[in-house]
């Protein structure tokens, strides 16, 4: 089942991908966005339609999606190698 972080304050998730290591760098920022607010982790199938995407919604400053963009860059490298 795919799972998300959700803020139950501004009704707002963002999907987990264990595996994925820039989805963990996201979930970071979200939870340092909402820190003072009530996170949980729920199932997609219960927030989808109540809850807005964190990404698609254009949340993420600048700054945060070019360290993403850095860090992609990094995995890429690594995987070269
Ligand atoms: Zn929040």
């Amino acid at each position: 089942m795919i799972r998300a972080r959700a803020c139950l304050k501004c009704k707002k998730y963002i999907l987990i991908h264990p595996n994925n290591p820039v989805n963990q760098v996201e979930i970071k920022s979200f939870e340092k966005k909402h820190l003072s607010h009530t996170i949980m982790t729920v199932g997609f199938g219960e927030i989808k339609g109540i809850y807005t995407s964190f990404k698609s919604n254009g949340v993420s400053k600048p700054s945060e999606d070019r360290n993403i963009t850095s860090f992609e860059k990094k995995e890429r490298e690594i995987k070269k190698s």
